[in-house]
C-alpha cells in the first residue's frame, strides 16, 4: 500500500479472503468504511479486495498471517504508512482444528484423546493471533476517534450453553481445541475491554450462529451475510456502545 491519509474510517479485518471475514468486510465496505483485507495469502487477499472494490467499496488486501509476528508488524506498518490511524478491527481468523469436519462433530477434539499438537495450533491461531495482532493495532486504534474492537468468538465458547446436559448445545461433542479456544477468547475480550475502556476504545465478543462456511464443511444454516451481520453492528458501535460484552444477533450470550 502506497502513503495515504483518509478521512474515511479505516476497518481491519484479519482472516478477510473468505468466509464470514470477506462479509465482513463487504457490509463494512457498502456502508462507506475504506476495508484493509487481511489474508495469509496475498493473491486470494488481493481478489477478495478486487471483488469489494468492483462492487464500489474502498478495499485493499494485506498479507496477514495472524501466527507469524512478521506479517502481523508488517501489516501494522502498511496501515500507519497509508492511513496512520485504525478505527475498526474485527480480529475474525480462525481455524476450527479438525480439517473440513466441522468442530460440533470433531471427534478428534475429544478431550481424553486429543493431540496435544492440534490445540495448540488451535490457541495458536484463535487465542495468541488475536494478542498478537491486538497489540500491534493498539497504538494505531489510540490514534482513532471512536476505536472498536470486535473478537469473533461462538456460541461454543459459552460455558452456561455447554455445560447444560438439556439445552440445545447438549448434542455437540466435548472439545478440548475449538470451544475452549473461543472460551478463552470471550475471556480476552474481557480484559482487553477492562484496559482499554478508559482510552474509549470498545472490545466486545460476537457469536456469528452456525454459518455456511467452510469452517464447517458448509453445514451452517445461516448465509455469510447473516453471520457478519452481528460483527458490523459490534464494528460500528456509537462511542456509548457497550463494551466487554458478548453477542449475538438474538442479543446478549450468556458466558
Ligand atoms: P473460513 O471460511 O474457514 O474462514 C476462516 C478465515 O480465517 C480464512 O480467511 C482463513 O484463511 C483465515 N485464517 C485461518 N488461519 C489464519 C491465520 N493463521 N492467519 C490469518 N488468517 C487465517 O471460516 P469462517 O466460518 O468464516 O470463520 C471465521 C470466524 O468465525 C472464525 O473465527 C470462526 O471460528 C468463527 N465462527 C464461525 C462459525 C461458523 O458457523 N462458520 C461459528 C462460530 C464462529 P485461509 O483462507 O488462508 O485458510
Amino acid at each position: 500500500m502506497s502513503e495515504e491519509n483518509t478521512r474515511q474510517e479505516v476497518a481491519l479485518i484479519t482472516g478477510a479472503n473468505k468466509g464470514i471475514g470477506r462479509g465482513v468486510a463487504e457490509q463494512l465496505a457498502a456502508l462507506g468504511m475504506t476495508v484493509v483485507i487481511g489474508a495469509r495469502d496475498p493473491l486470494r487477499g488481493e481478489d477478495a479486495a478486487a471483488a469489494v472494490r468492483a462492487a464500489g467499496g474502498d478495499a485493499h488486501a494485506v498479507t496477514l498471517d495472524v501466527t507469524d509476528r512478521a506479517t502481523v508488524r508488517g501489516a501494522a506498518q502498511q496501515l500507519e504508512d497509508r492511513f496512520g490511524r485504525l478505527d475498526v478491527l474485527v480480529n475474525n481468523a480462525g481455524i476450527s482444528g479438525s480439517g473440513q469436519v466441522s468442530p460440533q462433530d470433531a471427534h478428534d477434539q475429544v478431550p481424553g484423546s486429543v493431540d496435544l499438537d492440534m490445540v495448540r495450533a488451535v490457541f495458536e491461531t484463535n487465542v495468541f493471533g488475536v494478542i498478537s495482532v491486538t497489540n500491534a493495532m493498539l497504538p494505531l486504534l489510540r490514534r482513532s476517534p471512536a476505536p472498536r474492537v470486535v473478537n469473533v468468538s461462538s456460541h461454543a465458547a459459552s460455558l452456561t450453553l455447554t455445560s447444560d446436559l438439556d439445552g440445545p448445545f447438549a448434542a455437540l461433542l466435548p472439545s478440548a481445541a475449538y470451544s475452549p479456544s473461543k472460551s478463552a477468547l470471550t475471556a480476552l475480550t474481557v480484559q482487553y475491554a477492562k484496559e482499554l475502556r478508559k482510552d474509549g476504545i470498545l472490545v466486545n465478543a460476537v457469536a456469528p450462529g452456525f454459518v455456511d462456511t467452510d469452517s464447517n464443511n458448509h453445514t451452517g444454516f445461516l448465509t455469510v451475510a447473516q453471520g457478519a451481520a452481528v460483527v458490523v453492528r459490534l464494528a460500528t458501535l456509537g462511542a456509548d456502545g457497550p463494551t466487554g460484552g458478548f453477542f449475538s444477533e438474538e442479543g446478549p450470550v450468556p458466558w
